[in-house]
Formats: C-alpha cells, structure tokens, sequence
C-alpha cells in the first residue's frame, strides 16, 4: 500500500500522500535524508540498509506520486528517460513494441538508437487513430497523451481494452496532463510514467523521473532495475518534487485558466495558420504564417516567456520544435507529422494572463512584420 490516506481527493494526496511527521524529531515536512547508509543495530535485520536501494526521502516522494495517480507502487528515477528507459529494460530481444508515432523525441531516440540494438522490435503508430489495431503478439504499447508537441489525444481505456485482448502491456506517458487531469491506471492503463523535471515538480530546478504502476510482477521488476542499474535521484532532488507537488493542483487550474485564455486570443489571431491545444492543460502548440527565420525571431524576442526547452515550470517558456526538442525526429517524420518551421511550443507559465497575451503580441509582431 502506497500511502495511508483515506481521501482520494488529488488536492489532500497532493500534500499528506506517503508523508508523516518524522518520528524522532516531529518535522512535519519529510527531511532529506542525505545518507548512502544505515547504522544497522542487527545485521541485515534492518529495513534501510544503502540508499540505493531504499531512502526515507525518495521512499515518501515515490509513495506520494504513487496515491496521485491513483496506483499502488511508485518507483523514482534520475530522469524521466531512465524512468522509460528503466521500463523498456525489462523486456528481451524480439519482443514487439507499438508505440505512438508523435512521442516526445528523446523517447523515439532512446527506442530507435538505443534500445532497436538490443533486438526489441519497435513500430510506429497513429495511437489517436480510433481504428488503430494491435497486432497479436504485441509485448507492450507506449503511448504520449497528449502528445509532445502536436498535442494529440488517444483514447486510453479503448486502447488498454485492445491491449488486453492480446495481452499487451500499456504504458502511457503522463508527462503533459498530470494526474489532475488524467489518471491512466483508472482509464486501465498498466503503468504511468512521467517526466518528473515537468508539472510534477513544476519549478524548473530538478530532472527526475517516476514510474508507477498497481502490477506487482511489474513493480518488482522495476524495483530490480532500480536498484541494480542505480539510476537513482537524490534526495534533495526527491525533496524539492515532494514540495513541488504540495502546490500541483494549484499550478495546473492556472495553468489552465492561462492557456485557454490565451487559445482564445491566438485562435483569432491573423498571423495564426492553426492552434492546438487538447482543451485542458498548460501547453499550447501553435503553427505561426512564418519562415523558420521569421519563428526564429519571435521565440528570441519574447521578454516573459522565456526560450527554452522543457515545460511544466512556474515560468512561460517558448521553443521551435523543428530545430530544439524535436531536432532529433528526422525531417521527412516531422514533415509528416506536421511539425513545420512555423510550429512554436508554449508551455504557459503561472504570470500574469495580461502580461503574457501582451509579451507573444509583441513578439509576432516584431518576428512577421517588424
Ligand atoms: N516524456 C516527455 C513527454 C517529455 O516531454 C520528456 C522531456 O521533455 C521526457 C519524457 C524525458 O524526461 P527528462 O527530461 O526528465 O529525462
């Protein structure tokens, strides 16, 4: 059991979920537990023995984010990549792998360079294609909703009632919508994961990863690699998302109320080709009538929105997909998806709505026409 709580309200999980006060002292806020070791009063009777393996900070982190989605097992990691990349471990050569074909690009290198080597055996598909099929022998189906960053959706309970029926294991990526918006083991999804460097934190000052799941031949799977890979976060870092996430659903509803305000005013907006933006969340994608040159000098002329990659901060950032996060998905898939030289990514921060509207006006303003 992951946490003791009785309420399955995400703002009460969010701040008491797996977090007690600390028993020696009464803390009330979890301490960081910066140790490598336990003195252990009887050999190997002890439950804390390497930090490696178990440590108090990570333990309460893994337990919070666990009651979040909704899930009984929570397992950290020092990036959302070896999170994935954790996940994708587990599996032996020739097993067959369908995945979204529009996830997030160190996603689609980690599988095409990295993991296609070991003998996995990965194809590419539409996941928000309602027909989509999964061919029987199917090991696993990764899938990113909404996706990164054209910010499509997939059905997840009837993908997971596809995957079942072939007895495929689904894992969705829940990066973009956070638990507040989605929980994918309730839509009977096998595994979350998510960018943890994201929402979950929300402030733009750790790299961390999660898995969760309520499959327990997974979550020991998972706790092996944990521990025998290492790919361990510290846990200051662990410390910092346990108090990231107090304020979560807090950050998404402004999160929120930003975006839409802002899909309204872009959607009539006479430099705007298209908008995309799945109706709820922070993240906006929105194709500019612009050369790559033009988009350039909007991204660098924005004075609140920052350009940088990543998201899920505080603080508004701006990037051009086709030659930042997406650089690495070659230009004949981008084209294919869509992700033109116009494409500009938002993730908008918490600001003032005002101060943003005005900050991307005057940057398009200046990119198209100064
Ligand atoms: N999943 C998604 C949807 C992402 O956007 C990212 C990073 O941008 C990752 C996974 C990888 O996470 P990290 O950068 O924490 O390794």
């Amino acid at each position: 059991m992951a946490h003791d709580i009785v309420s399955k309200k995400i703002d009460t999980l969010a701040i008491h979920a797996g977090q007690k006060p600390e028993p020696v002292t009464g803390a009330v806020m979890t301490p960081i537990f910066q140790t490598s070791t336990y003195a252990q009063p009887h050999p190997a009777e002890w439950p804390w023995e390497y930090s490696r393996t178990h440590n108090p900070t990570r333990t309460a982190l893994q337990d919070c984010i666990a009651a979040l989605e909704g899930g009984e097992y929570g397992l950290c990691f020092s990036s959302g990549m070896s999170a994935i990349d954790s996940v994708i471990r587990s599996l032996s050569p020739g097993d067959k792998v369908v995945c979204g074909d529009d996830v997030y690009g160190g996603t689609y290198r980690l599988f095409t360079k990295e993991w296609s080597r070991f003998g996995l055996d990965f194809s590419f598909i539409d996941t928000t294609n309602p027909d989509l099929c999964i061919p029987e022998g199917t090991r696993l189906v990764w899938i990113e909703t909404p996706t990164n960053p054209l910010l499509k959706t997939s059905d997840i309970e009837s993908i997971a009632q596809k995957c079942k029926a072939v007895g495929a294991t689904l894992v969705v990526d829940n990066t973009f919508a956070t638990p507040v918006f989605q929980r994918p083991l309730e839509l009977g999804a096998d595994i979350v994961v998510h960018s943890m460097t994201k929402y979950l934190n929300g402030h733009s000052d750790v790299i961390g990863g999660v898995v969760v799941t309520s499959d327990k031949d997974w979550a020991e799977r998972l706790a092996f690699i944990q521990n025998s890979a290492g790919a361990v976060p510290g846990p200051q870092d662990c410390f910092l998302v346990l108090r990231g996430l107090k304020t979560l659903h807090v950050r998404m509803e402004r999160h929120q109320s930003n975006a839409k305000k802002l899909v309204e005013w872009l959607s009539t907006h006479s430099d705007v080709e298209q908008v995309r933006y799945p109706g709820f969340g922070g993240m906006i994608s929105v194709t500019l009538k612009a050369t790559l040159e033009q988009a350039c000098t909007v991204v660098k002329t924005t004075k609140i929105f920052t350009l940088a990659e990543s998201l899920g901060g505080v603080e508004s950032l701006i990037e051009l997909p086709a030659i930042m996060t997406h650089a690495s998905v070659p230009s004949d898939i981008r084209a294919e998806l869509g992700i033109a030289d116009g494409l500009i990514r938002l993730s908008v921060g918490i600001e003032h709505i005002d101060d943003l509207q005005a900050d991307l006006a005057q940057a398009i303003q200046q990119g198209l026409h100064g």
